[in-house]
């Protein structure tokens, strides 16, 4: 039987045909001297890859090396590999000798399946109805052709602000996993690393809060589903400033790793429901994120040319500034950006929302280039690969294609922030002020940013009633001054 290579995110079980299959581990130093990764990705990639070498023993051979076809040299004997997940990697196992490419897996979907639903389609590829697609295509939630509970999304029913008075939501904390000597020598590599190897990491180190094994990935999947997946579905754009997980799965860094099946996910879901365990608006919003919004992104990364990635249509100039690129929480004073970016620097993790409507919408309104942004979040979270940037960050959150995916920008003032979460409550800024010492940054950031982009923003129905009021504000020139001032300092 011939060896499979597994990379770093194909450590599952289902990235093998068979159980006694040999295979072949690749430490490559020269991927962490090319990007400044968070210490803690670091320390999680590599601890997965190793406990893995650990799981399969004999049947595995780990090669430490500076690069991947270094290692391959050494081996002496063909392998076969899972198509990889970025075009980099791809590019690299087409080129080595003795390397045949399987079909990917690891997604629900199949290239293929993408291609058919995707081709003759006019227009913008809308996730709406690729989910729709999947579902029906794989069975998921439905009775024969129809959604169970007769609609396709139930996001109506999510969206909630946080309960009143709250300071955190009524669920039981993720389950953590417990660290080993594994961790305890990844830990002394990457410090020896850093001190005499001239490796650099951001952000800080701390006890390993995710998955480095399927075991551990299944366990946090089962507690996920029995306590917190319920609260899930009305709080899942809600935050709150003492209560950073919410109830999310934190599950993201083990499907990327390849630990855990997006499919078992997705199953133990829809039985929670069947079960009467958790309400349907949960499970659905649970399934929409992982078979709908994770593969499509994948999806679209391989669907659209590489030059997508490059697209920068606001004309973002602006470089992204060192206190954001170096997790400086401590530099900012406004509080729902210092909270999230303390976060990343302490975890390497936020939820979507944190994401998209505080660290991505900031720099949107500042206008930083999105190719910075997408390096910035694939280095800096434990979740973060290649494939998963493009769509999120230069399609959904920096509108840098105008559209492909999304019908307007993810943009907005301290109002949504407000709304969604305690933050505003705590800041020296005021979500209502857009003009003076205590104007947020956020609001003051939103009307700059459509005065500066009214003429590159594509006129549609739903920007349509927002650059009305951008026409009905006198003092415009003024905050978009203001604004200019505050520059890329940190707010
Ligand atoms: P949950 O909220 O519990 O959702 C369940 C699962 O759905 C996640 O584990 C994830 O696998 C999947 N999922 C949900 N939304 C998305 C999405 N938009 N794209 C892909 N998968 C999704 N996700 C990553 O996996 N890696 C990233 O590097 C990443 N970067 C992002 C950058 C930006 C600017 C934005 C807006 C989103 C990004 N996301 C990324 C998507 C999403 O924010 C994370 O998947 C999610 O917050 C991870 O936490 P969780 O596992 O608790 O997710
Ligand atoms: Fe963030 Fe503005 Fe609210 Fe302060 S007032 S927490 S800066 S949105």
């Amino acid at each position: 039987m011939t060896r499979r290579w597994l990379f770093a995110d194909q450590l599952g079980p289902h990235f093998l045909d068979d159980r006694r299959q040999p295979v072949l581990l690749i430490e490559a130093k020269a991927v962490f001297r090319r990007r400044v990764f968070h210490r803690q990705k670091a320390h999680l990639v590599l601890s997965a890859l190793r406990h893995r070498a650990a799981e399969l023993g004999d049947q595995a051979r780990l090669l430490r090396a500076e690069t991947y076809a270094e290692a391959l040299r050494r081996l002496g004997e063909p392998v076969e590999v899972a198509h990889p997940t970025s075009r980099r990697a791809l590019a690299l196992v087409r080129r080595l000798d003795g390397v045949t490419v399987l079909p990917p897996k690891g997604f629900v979907t199949s290239l293929a399946d993408f291609a058919q639903w995707a081709d003759g389609r006019r227009g913008a590829l809308r996730m709406e109805a690729f989910y729709r697609f999947a579902r029906q295509r794989h069975g998921v939630l439905v009775e024969g052709a129809e959604p169970v509970g007769g609609r396709w999304s139930l996001d109506t029913d999510n969206r909630q602000s946080p309960p009143k008075g709250a300071t955190r939501l009524d669920v039981p904390p993720p389950s953590m996993p417990k660290e080993d000597d594994i961790d305890a020598e990844v830990r002394a590599d990457l410090d020896r690393w850093e001190k005499k190897d001239g490796i650099r990491f951001v952000g800080r180190d701390g006890p390993r809060r995710f998955p480095a094994t399927t075991r551990e990935a299944r366990a946090r999947l089962r507690h996920f589903l029995r306590h917190r997946l319920p609260t899930f579905g009305p709080y899942e754009d809600a935050m709150l400033a003492a209560d950073p997980w919410m109830a999310h799965s934190l599950l993201s860094s083990s499907f990327n790793l390849g630990l855990l099946d997006p499919m078992e996910a997705i199953r133990g879901a829809e039985r929670a429901y069947q079960r009467g365990q958790a309400p349907l608006a949960s499970v659905e919003g649970f399934v929409r994120q992982l078979l709908g919004w994770r593969d499509f992104v994948w999806h679209l990364y391989w669907h659209f040319d590489p030059s997508w990635r490059r697209r920068n249509e606001l004309a973002a100039r602006r470089p992204v500034p060192a206190w954001f690129r170096e997790l400086d929480a401590d530099a900012v004073t406004a509080r729902c950006l210092a909270d999230v970016l303390a976060g990343v620097r302490d975890h390497g993790w936020a939820h979507h929302i944190p994401r998209l409507m505080v660290l991505g919408n900031y720099a949107l309104q500042r206008g930083w280039r999105p190719a910075e942004l997408v390096d910035w979040f694939h280095q800096s979270f434990v979740d973060g690969y290649d494939w998963v940037m493009t769509a999120n960050v230069i399609g959904m959150s920096q509108y840098a294609d105008l559209g492909r995916m999304t019908t307007k920008p993810y943009v907005s003032g301290g109002a949504y922030v407000n709304r969604m979460s305690d933050y505003c409550g705590g800041c020296a800024y005021d979500p209502k002020q857009r003009l003076g010492e205590r104007a947020c940054p956020f609001t003051a950031g939103y009307w700059s940013f459509l005065a500066r982009n009214r003429d590159r923003i594509p006129g549609n129905a739903r920007m349509a009633r927002t650059m009305a009021q951008l026409d009905r504000l006198a003092d415009v020139d003024a905050v978009r001054a203001q604004e200019s001032r505050r520059g890329d300092t940190a707010p």
